[in-house]
């Protein structure tokens, strides 16, 4: 379906246009005529499925013009909330329309003035939201637009009596679009406060990894956990890759230790400062770093451009964290590799991924790798190979020597 079936004003199809989107991605499809028909939407969708355009551009038509503050988008990072507000930027670059981003970790003083500046859209993080809300300094008196996104996370990171507040500040006639990429109980609960007979758009089965990531599990004994790593990253042919951690110390520690090893990494993590996370992400972004060393954090909807891989240290807790982690590859139908290193303690964890994504993940041997033994290699299926030999063949993808730097 093309962006000119939807009837967009030519601003907002000038803006489509220089993002080099040729048609609608189906999630694009099916929220864009409902939101331009004003109903509340419930939308679930896996990542990297072009979510942000799909509440975005509607909005950004049914705007038009620079008025009053008329939209509202709350997300649970403050890494997400300024993709949000990038992308709104872009897509509206030929509107008139004023964006500005309210976030948390940074001074006061920039945002008051963008505050000032009259925009037409918020992007914020509940907390500081609510500190300008409370001081009266933002009014949402005129608001038309109210999106929640990324609900799941917001729930798990204990947003729920913050978003509550916002939504109690909101005029009740205004359209509510909300997002999750999974829909646990609470969430419905809470649906019922907040939307009013939203149509429900379920794109794909949201447990399932984008089909476009080849993942594969690699197991090894506790003590080579590292070494596997580092042999990992080394026959693998990659541009870049995030290594997720389930903790904060363990980033750090690993990507110190990369970084002796003349690896450019970087690591990111809610106990950096905010200068510190923007530069990581910037610089993983432009390819001054080759190597991210996230934990969750970095996991939910972030959008960074080319990652060929994933590899997790550690195996998730929460087996949703799984399929965001390796969404981070194979988005916007790119394909990308996602590696998980586990050991025997973490049986039990890989056992409930596989439940929850109901798929086995193929178990996989490095070849030439000095293993010590681990009662794991006794599973069955495990398919002794190089990188990714034995899982889906991927076209164009290479897998090979690399010493890039
Ligand atoms: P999102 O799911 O919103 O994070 O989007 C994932 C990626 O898909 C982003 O890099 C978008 O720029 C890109 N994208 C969104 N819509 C389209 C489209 N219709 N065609 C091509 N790429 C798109």
């Amino acid at each position: 379906m093309s962006f000119q079936d939807f009837g967009f004003i030519d601003p907002v199809l000038r803006g489509i246009e220089a993002m080099g989107y040729e048609s609608a991605t189906p999630i694009q499809e099916r929220s864009i005529p409902v939101i331009l028909n004003g109903s509340d939407l419930m939308g679930s969708a896996q990542t990297g499925t072009g979510k942000t355009a799909a509440f975005a551009l509607p909005i950004l038509h049914k705007l038009q013009a620079h008025g009053a503050c008329r939209c509202l988008v709350l997300e649970p990072t403050r890494e997400l909330a300024a993709q949000v507000e990038t992308a709104f930027r872009e897509y509206g670059k030929f509107t008139d329309l004023r964006v500005a981003l309210i976030q948390g970790g940074v001074s006061f003083g920039p945002q008051r003035q963008q505050i000032e500046q009259g925009p037409d859209v918020i992007v914020a993080t509940p907390g500081r939201l609510l500190d300008f809300l409370e001081q009266g300094e933002i009014s949402l008196k005129d608001l038309q637009f109210l999106v929640l996104d990324e609900v799941d996370r917001m729930l798990d990171m204990g947003f729920l009596p913050q978003v509550r507040r916002i939504v109690e500040k909101c005029p009740k006639s205004r359209q509510t679009l909300f997002f999750s990429a999974t829909l646990p109980p609470e969430i419905a609960t809470m649906t019922q406060w907040v939307l009013k007979n939203p149509e429900v758009i379920e794109i794909g089965a949201t447990r399932m990894p984008a089909d476009t990531v080849t993942h594969a599990l690699y197991p090894v004994a506790k003590d080579q956990k590292f070494d596997l790593l580092l042999a990992l990253l080394e026959r693998t042919h990659y541009e870049s890759c995030i290594i997720f951690t389930s903790t904060k110390i363990a980033a750090d520690q690993i990507a110190g230790r990369l970084e002796k090893l003349n690896h450019a990494v970087v690591a990111l993590h809610s106990n950096r400062s905010q200068s510190e996370r923007v530069e990581a992400l910037e610089g993983f972004k432009s390819g001054k770093y080759e190597v991210l060393v996230a934990t969750d954090i970095a996991a939910r909807g972030l959008d960074i451009a080319g990652v060929s891989h994933v590899i997790n240290y550690d195996v998730p807790g929460h087996p949703e964290d799984y399929v965001h982690r390796i969404g981070r590859t194979g988005r916007a139908k790119n394909v990308g590799d996602a590696f998980t290193i586990f050991t025997a303690e973490e049986i039990d964890t890989v056992r409930s991924i596989e439940r929850f994504i109901q798929a086995k993940i193929p178990r996989q041997k490095l070849e030439g790798f000095e293993y010590i033994y681990t009662a794991l290699f006794n599973e069955q299926s495990l398919t002794p190979g190089g990188v990714g030999k034995g899982v889906r063949t991927l076209k164009g993808y290479s897998f090979g020597a690399r010493r890039r730097r």
